[in-house]
């Protein structure tokens, strides 16, 4: 009985850490060309680990210095016995030092710990190892210092730089690191994770509330471990959704489609009621707005696999809502009126059925869609309208193919099929609100060269288009010029 006591309290996520590289689960990619290195002796003296928290950085970083100080190596697979690999593994062996930048960050601490450490040789392990948590936090300065010592690397030391913000990694330390991406884990991969897990722990918990608890940790296995302990100290009978959705707090699936079915129709007062009696239960206000974005997600996913989701929306329509729900999101972590937050975010996905079809409205939107910049956290420096956005990097591309550097061609392949996303959106966007504009009755707008090629196609279209075409609003022409969409052709589809 007090063995089942220790044993709780140590933790599945501590418990089932891996020890060895063949146990790291989902970051097979690192997983090679690490091994290659080690086993090749040519591994690099500073390496930078982007990723999400809870995907295994400082856990790799661990296993590096294990593979490299292990009595019987360098080797890929530490013994996991030797006094190297024991005080590794607990994080307490005096020539493999954790440093949290996020609590360093004055120059002088670096210097403290870092630069002074550097000089003095390893005391018993053969390359002496830093492992910088959240390195992105560190001051300008701190920086300066560290970027001196990467330079030139005393041989037998080793840098690992974690961060979960890698575009505020500095370039010119990025430049002298080998970079890995650490990838949220795939939820097949981690659901039959958690299975074998669970089967070992005598944990009776079935496949659907097993993936329930990996969405919850958006793809992080030690999130994913701690929810299952959570969820298996709340009860102790065979687990399933209910079960998992009291434990961690989530909205009750099917509460989550009433509430998306009662959007779509628009029926903002059972909208108001029920999400009233969510939060009175005690629900938190952010859990709800998580559990419509992952309803929203499948409607998305559901609307390119053509199969229709439960409620009849246009993807224009859940591709706004999705937008105005995920702004929302990143407003609440740091809102003081969660509350508030989430009732103005109801409202607003109530009204985008009933869509403002003014042209000023319209104008407006397009605007906005064409203002937004595609997120460069590819280490890419672009930016722009989506057109040229999409032109730049097939450019760019190709360039990179020439010089054989796929892997920042396909880094730029990646921004040129969202700048495609964004520019067909835009273009849709376009063409459903056409018969709006033509139907309009403002005044036409100035007449263009008639040698222009636009006014000699417009010729050949027929007198009622041509008067429809002419009645369209400047606001609207100015939208045409500015997306490269032809009105005419839009009349001919
Ligand atoms: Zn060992």
């Amino acid at each position: 009985m007090a063995k089942e006591k220790s044993d709780t309290y140590e933790g599945l996520a501590r418990r089932y850490r891996p020890q060895t590289f063949d146990e790291v689960v989902g970051q097979g990619h690192i997983v090679r060309t690490l091994t290659k290195a080690i086993e090749n002796g040519r591994w690099a003296h500073a390496y930078l680990f982007i990723g999400g928290r809870g995907l295994g950085k400082t856990t790799m970083a661990r296993l590096l210095a294990k593979a490299l100080n292990c009595k019987k190596g360098p080797t890929t697979t530490p013994c996991c016995r030797c006094d190297s690999c024991l005080e590794i593994a607990a994080g307490r062996d005096i020539d493999v030092l954790e440093i949290d930048a996020a609590s360093n960050t004055g120059v002088d601490n670096v210097r403290d710990t870092i630069i002074q450490a550097v000089n003095t040789s390893a005391a018993r392990a053969r390359v002496k190892t830093f492992i910088v948590d959240e390195v992105h936090m560190l001051s300008t300065a701190a920086f300066n210092a560290l970027l001196k010592t990467i330079e030139e690397p005393p041989s037998n030391v080793l840098f690992v730089l974690a961060t979960t913000e890698g575009h505020k990694v500095p370039v010119t330390i990025r430049s002298r690191c080998q970079r890995f991406d650490f990838r949220p884990i795939p939820e097949e991969t981690l659901v039959a994770r958690l299975q074998t897990i669970a089967k070992k722990e005598k944990i009776k918990i079935n496949k659907e509330a097993l993936t329930l608890i990996c969405r919850y940790a958006e793809g992080g296995v030690r999130d994913a471990l701690s929810a299952l302990d959570l969820v298996r100290s709340y009860n102790d009978k065979a687990i399933t959704r209910k079960e998992v959705e009291e434990a961690l707090g989530l909205v009750p699936h099917e509460e989550v489609q009433a509430i998306v079915e009662a959007i779509s129709e628009g029926s903002a007062d059972e909208v108001v009621s029920r999400v009233g009696s969510l939060v009175k239960s005690g629900i938190d206000p952010m859990e709800i707005v998580r559990g419509l974005v992952s309803s929203w997600r499948e409607l998305l996913v559901a609307s390119f696999e053509r199969k229709g989701g439960m409620a009849e929306m246009s993807r224009g329509r859940i591709i706004r809502s999705l937008e105005t729900l995920l702004e929302t999101a990143a407003r609440m972590r740091t809102s003081r009126f969660p509350r508030i937050e989430l009732e103005v975010l109801l409202g607003r996905l109530c009204g985008l059925g009933l869509r403002d079809t003014s042209l000023r409205a319209i104008h407006e939107e397009l605007k906005r869609l064409a203002a937004q910049t595609i997120p460069d956290d590819r280490n890419i420096i672009l930016s722009g309208p989506p057109d040229d956005l999409e032109k730049q990097s097939r450019m760019k591309e190709q360039k990179f193919r020439g010089e054989k550097k796929a892997a920042s061609a396909d880094r730029l392949k990646g921004v040129s099929e969202e700048a495609r996303l964004r520019r067909n959106e835009i273009r849709s966007f376009v063409q459903e609100t056409s018969p709006l504009r033509n139907a309009s009755s403002t005044p036409p707008p100035a007449p263009a060269d008639s040698n222009s090629p636009k006014r000699r196609d417009a010729k050949k279209i027929s007198g009622k288009r041509k008067a429809a075409r002419e009645a369209v609003d400047p606001a609207a022409q100015e939208i045409a010029t500015l997306f490269n969409a032809d009105l005419i052709s839009i009349e001919e589809n």
